[in-house]
């Protein structure tokens, strides 16, 4: 895998575990010569993440929409910058840059992200692995509900089952690389909402 997106908080939350595992996947794709690939801000674990990937000389994509640079205080010293106009050409663009998807902790937009890929993949639109990075159990609860709405029946299995749910980068990264995705009929048309 050449290029990952990462979707995390532009908060550091309560825990100094989530800036720790911010880092660590920062350090850990530099390592591994994986690109990362982020929103492009400077604040909470999304400034963590590409600053440690940074100092460990890594590469880092940052996509941005030109209304957020100064909310989410744009990253300057990126390897690449791609100012957008919107958050959908954020979405599309991070999504078309990249070979897999991993949520860490965040907030509304965190979710709102990774959950519209995975919604990419039950439509067709790709077949690329994602997953949730559970530092200190943080998905833990919203994996038991996934497994709620399976059993009421709203969510397939071969579909819950796409989203991998991993506390150890590392073994992500292996369980990416293994990924098998379910058979899908592919979308005809390749733009996306
Ligand atoms: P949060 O998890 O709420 O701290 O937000 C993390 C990142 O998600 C921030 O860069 C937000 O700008 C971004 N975000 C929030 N909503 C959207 C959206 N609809 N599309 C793309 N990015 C979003």
């Amino acid at each position: 895998m050449k290029r990952i997106a990462v979707f995390c908080g532009s908060n550091h939350g309560a825990r100094p575990a989530y800036t720790a595992a911010a880092r660590a996947v920062g350090e850990l794709f530099a390592r591994e010569g994986i690109t990362t690939v982020y929103g492009g801000g400077s604040v909470g674990l999304m400034g963590e993440l590409a600053d440690a990937a940074l100092a460990s000389g890594g590469e880092v994509i940052g996509v941005i929409p030109r209304p957020l640079w100064d909310r989410e205080v744009g990253h300057h010293g990126l390897t690449d910058l791609r100012i957008v106009e919107s958050m959908h050409e954020r979405k599309t663009l991070i999504s078309a840059l990249s070979d897999a998807f991993i949520a860490l902790p965040g907030g509304l937009g965190t979710f709102e992200e990774i959950f519209e890929v995975w919604t990419w993949a039950q439509l067709g639109m790709h077949q690329k692995p994602l997953g949730f990075l559970n530092v200190d159990e943080y998905f833990s609860s919203l994996a038991t509900f996934l497994d709620h709405a399976n059993g009421e029946g709203f969510i397939r299995t071969e579909q819950r089952n796409v989203a991998i749910f991993e506390s150890d980068p590392a073994t992500m990264l292996q369980r990416f690389a293994s990924y098998a995705p379910p058979a899908v009929r592919k979308w005809i048309d390749d733009s996306r909402t």
